[in-house]
């Protein structure tokens, strides 16, 4: 039934993540509550999820030659992702620097290092040739995801495009992608309407799918997520309740998750439910690719919150 691979052309990063009671105000230095390393990037993060959900994964990005880069592709390789086509290139990594607060709220400063270098020369053909899928964050360099997304109409592969960091689209890009997912900021930053409640995100995504997005997907945080697309369908999927520790990487688990779902074909509401109960899971763990579930697990919670059952049941 899965045609092809998940491509996934994004960026690979190492986490360094502080525990802090607070944040600190500007100016202020503060101890922190220890340190630890992380591999992530948006693009590895979801390729790790769709991974773990049992989807034949390839990875297109670019490493560093520091100490990271070596370790950033080993881990995912363990992850059963291709790696083979990812780049290395002179000098540092991709970066994120993460302060977690007591609260399990999380603040970043991202170094894109490697990642910006990412070119289109850097692409293979054959990659893309084979995919059934192309799933991309915006934290390689704008041109570089524009060619593929026009490579993969050519080749009449979906687009699954993550706006994360946003910016606003223009009107030539929105009929490139298939399915558009975000957050309330960046639905904010994409649309330049207000995205804080489900009503806003049903705007905002009309007005997406009005310029020729054919699927929009707009995460809101402990209020689940809305999809419309442009049948006229709309949905609202509340968040499953959880205890939430670090939502680091729900976004990324939830996309992920999403697209293998849909690798996989899942309907749509099918993959949303798979895709909340993923980040659901996800929350409720420290660290990033650390957090994601896998697909055994994630049918598990299904099976405990939706049939109230141990997952015993027939
Ligand atoms: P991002 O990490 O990009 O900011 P969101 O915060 O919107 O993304 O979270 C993505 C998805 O993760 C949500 O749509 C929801 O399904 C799930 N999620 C996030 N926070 C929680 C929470 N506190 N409890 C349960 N699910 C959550």
């Amino acid at each position: 039934m899965m045609r092809g691979t998940i491509l996934v052309a994004g960026s690979i990063n190492m986490d360094i993540v502080n525990g802090v009671q607070a944040f600190p105000a500007p100016g202020e230095t503060i101890t922190g509550l220890g340190t630890a390393y992380h591999p992530g990037g948006k693009g590895a993060n979801q390729a790790v999820a769709a991974a773990r959900s049992g989807c034949p994964v390839v990875m297109l990005g670019a490493v560093g030659t520091d100490l990271f880069g070596k370790s950033l592709l080993a881990s995912l390789s363990e992850e059963g992702i291709k790696t083979e086509e990812v780049i290395i290139k002179a000098g540092s990594s991709g970066m994120a620097f993460i302060t977690v607060n007591s609260s399990g709220e999380n603040t970043i400063v991202l170094s894109p290092g490697s990642n910006g270098l990412l070119v289109e020369q850097d692409i293979p053909e054959d990659r893309l040739n084979q995919a059934g899928m192309l799933l991309l964050q915006n934290e390689i360099p704008w041109p570089t995801n524009l060619y593929l997304m026009e490579q993969a109409g050519k080749r009449g592969i979906p687009v699954l495009y993550n706006a994360a960091p946003a910016h606003k689209l223009t009107a030539v890009v929105l009929p490139l992608i298939d399915t558009l997912i975000m957050n309330e900021t960046e639905a904010e930053s994409v649309t330049g309407e207000p995205v804080a409640n489900v009503n806003e995100a049903s705007h905002a995504a009309s007005l997406l799918v009005s310029q020729g997005v054919r699927h929009v997907v707009i995460t809101l945080g402990n209020k689940g997520c809305f999809y419309m697309d442009d049948e006229g369908i709309a949905v609202h999927q509340p968040a499953f309740e959880v205890e939430a520790l670090d939502t680091t990487a729900a976004g990324d688990t939830f996309i992920g998750a999403y697209a293998s779902a849909l690798h996989k074909a899942k309907n749509r509401l099918s993959a949303l439910l798979y895709a909340s109960a993923a980040s659901a899971i996800a929350v409720t763990r420290r660290g990033a690719q650390s957090s994601v579930p896998d697909e055994q697990e994630i049918e598990l919670f299904l099976l405990q919150r939706i049939n109230g059952q141990g997952g015993m049941s027939v």
